[in-house]
């Protein structure tokens, strides 16, 4: 049986008496435990929430991490040091990493090695942009996302990994994937692996949804499938809507 996780990306937003209020409301929710949410909450809140949640089922991540082990490179937080206050899991190659601070596939590839090394838990982010779906090209672009940032993996650290599709024309905007379209690029992605790693392997990594999941159209999607749950943007700011995309299962 394949973890069911529902994600929540935070993004640069909330003050940080926001987020305490925010993790507070998700904790006294008793979400579903057979369910593993993970907040990814701005990096500067990152050492607070883990203390907050650590007597819970909830996990802490951040959005970001260094590619680099340690050093001067200014600005940038290093796995150990996320690994070093109890951060868990980190999001990899977020599109929004990818368009706005021109991370490159290779780039994320050391970031995922850095990660593994710490033992934090890399939600690795693919998925294509309008045009190359229009143009038909969106198995190509995410097959190349997933071969150059994971595939030098080794069979062990690969099992460490999920995996999360997100249509970039989806992310925000209100239009999400259908069922049928979430399903389909999941199943090619599960594919990719089995030519990869094989069956065994390929069976064992979540893979969640991500681009305008909500409390409604939660449950069609996770009902996929190989949709093994989601990576939540705007709708994981409200707890109540948060708590309802974890009950959609
Ligand atoms: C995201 O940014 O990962 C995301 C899925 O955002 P939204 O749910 O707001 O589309």
């Amino acid at each position: 049986m394949r973890k069911k996780i529902v994600a929540g990306n935070w993004k640069m937003n909330k003050s940080y008496a926001e987020a305490i209020d925010l993790i507070n409301n998700i904790i006294n929710a008793n979400p579903n435990p057979t369910v593993q949410l993970i907040v990814f909450p701005p990096a500067i809140y990152a050492t607070e929430l883990v203390k907050l949640t650590t007597s819970t089922p909830i996990k802490v991540g951040v959005q970001n991490s260094s590619q680099y082990d340690a050093g001067a490179y200014t600005g940038e937080i290093a796995a150990s040091m996320l690994k070093s206050v109890g951060v868990q899991y980190a999001l990899v190659g977020h599109s929004e990493r990818r368009h706005y601070f021109n991370e490159q596939n290779s780039d994320l590839a050391l970031k995922v090695n850095q990660l593994l090394k710490n033992e934090i838990t890399p939600i690795y982010c693919c998925g294509e942009i309008l045009a190359e779906r229009e143009k038909n090209n969106h198995f190509n672009v995410v097959k190349n996302q997933i071969s150059e940032g994971l595939f030098q993996l080794t069979e062990n650290e690969i099992l460490k990994c999920i995996i999360a599709y997100e249509p970039v024309w989806a992310i925000g905007t209100g239009v999400t994937a259908s069922a049928a379209q979430a399903q389909e690029m999941h199943l090619f992605i599960r594919n990719s692996i089995v030519q990869k790693y094989g069956n065994k392997i390929a069976d064992q990594i979540s893979i969640l949804y991500g681009g305008s999941c909500n409390a409604k159209n939660a449950k069609e999607l996770f009902s996929n499938q190989d949709v093994d749950g989601g990576l939540i943007g705007g709708a994981s700011l409200n707890a109540t809507d948060f708590i309802a995309i974890a009950n959609s299962f």
